[in-house]
């Protein structure tokens, strides 16, 4: 049991260092002065504080600034080269990465196609790989890395670092991070991808500032992440936010999961595919018909997106229906909630043009006014990289939260 550390100097001391590195997240490029001036801290103090940390190596100094009133100042900024941060996702059908430095700029990313159907084990290995690449671009950018973390579309069991099931993926029970920490050195954080990218998106996205907001994932399943007031919704058991699984119409289609008709048999990629087969069985003069038949290729939403650009009517049709599916379930969340944002994340998400007016139109005839009035639907603000950035948010708020305890590796790929 942790002791209470109430008065503890060293205690307050942390929190000082944390209070003046997120002060500097806020407004990159501040003097002393200033920052004293927004933490509320003594000049004193602040200028210790500072010290440290640059002796530490998370703040460098940048040119001499313009004051209002009295001497300019050094200015200060999040050093770069602190370290860097490694986000990974775990698709249905993909596997993506991003390497960050300390400013969360993108200095490596990667993305492939992989096969549903590969075995768990060819899978780890290339996620294995993946990552010995993500630290051969530290290695060369002279990073030591602050950790890595992976969102799986799936319930995890987040402090043991286990996915327990993930019905589209067919996994159950990997200890994810027990099987990476043989390979690598670092922090491991795993969690499912919404919860990732709803923190993400509370932390530097769309929703930044925001106290209550729900991020949907729309993709090959439907995910959500909850932020109340200003806190990531858990559930008792970790488990809070899968709403892809809940019914909307009890005699559905078959989910993955099991149960029929679960809101992500109306509103996901393959509701999308559905739709479009539909409409080409139904004979509507589509060029998507001649790119399915035809060559064999594969329906994609990017492709459906293009041809709903070019007005084809099949692809269209099928937008629309699904935006209806999804604004659906967005309403009941809106009534559960009361959120002041829903952002939306994942593929579908590149079809905005098509679906947003379709959910809004949706929300606003069945979801209470008054809570309707007070919501704002926008798309995820790093779009198909909402998962990774949220990663990285959450490596992020561990090191400002606790800078002089983080480790920093410097691992060889
Ligand atoms: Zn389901």
């Amino acid at each position: 049991m942790s002791r209470i550390r109430t008065g503890d100097p060293a205690l307050i001391r942390e929190i000082n260092l944390s209070i003046v590195l997120n002060a500097l997240r806020d407004h990159a490029s501040t003097s002393r002065a200033a920052l004293a001036a927004s933490t509320g801290l003594t000049k004193v103090t602040v200028s210790a504080l500072v010290q440290q940390l640059t002796q530490a190596g998370f703040i460098t100094e940048r040119g001499i600034g313009k004051a209002a009133l009295g001497r300019p100042g050094i200015l200060l900024e999040l050093n770069p080269q602190a370290g860097g941060m490694i986000g990974v996702e775990i698709g249905v059908d993909f596997i993506s990465l991003l390497l960050t430095d300390f400013s969360a700029r993108v200095i490596w990313r990667h993305h492939e196609q992989t096969d549903r159907r590969a075995a768990q084990a060819t899978l780890l290995k290339h996620i294995i790989a993946n990552i010995r690449a993500a630290i051969k671009q530290a290695e060369r950018h002279d990073l030591a890395i602050f950790g890595l973390s992976i969102g799986l579309p799936g319930l995890v069991d987040v402090a043991a670092g286990v996915l327990l099931y993930a019905p589209n993926l067919k996994w159950r029970n990997v200890p994810l991070r027990q099987l990476l920490s043989e390979h690598f050195d670092f922090p491991i954080h795993v969690d499912n991808e919404a919860s990732i990218a709803a923190f993400g998106q509370s932390f530097f996205g769309a929703a930044r500032g925001k106290r209550n907001m729900v991020y949907v994932h729309a993709g090959v399943g439907i995910g959500g992440g909850l932020v109340l007031n200003g806190q990531i919704v858990t559930g008792a058991t970790g488990f809070a936010g899968e709403v892809g699984h809940v019914t909307i119409e009890p005699e559905g289609p078959l989910c993955n999961c099991g149960n029929h008709g679960c809101w992500e048999t109306f509103a996901s990629e393959s509701a999308v595919f559905e739709r479009v087969q539909q409409g080409i069985a139904a004979g509507k003069s589509t060029h998507l018909a001649r790119l399915k038949n035809g060559k064999g290729e594969q329906l994609t939403i990017p492709l459906i997106v293009e041809a709903a650009e070019q007005g084809d009517l099949a692809a269209r049709q099928a937008l629309c229906e699904t935006g209806m599916y999804l604004g659906i379930g967005i309403a009941n969340l809106i009534n559960t909630l009361n959120p002041e944002m829903v952002v939306l994340g994942g593929t579908l998400s590149l079809a905005k043009d098509f679906i947003l007016p379709v959910i809004q139109e949706t929300i606003n005839e069945r979801a209470l006014s008054w809570s309707v009035k007070a919501t704002q639907v926008v798309i995820a603000a790093d779009g198909s990289d909402a998962c990774l950035m949220g990663g990285i948010a959450t490596i992020y708020d561990q090191v400002l939260r606790h800078p002089l305890q983080t480790r920093r590796v410097r691992a060889t790929a």
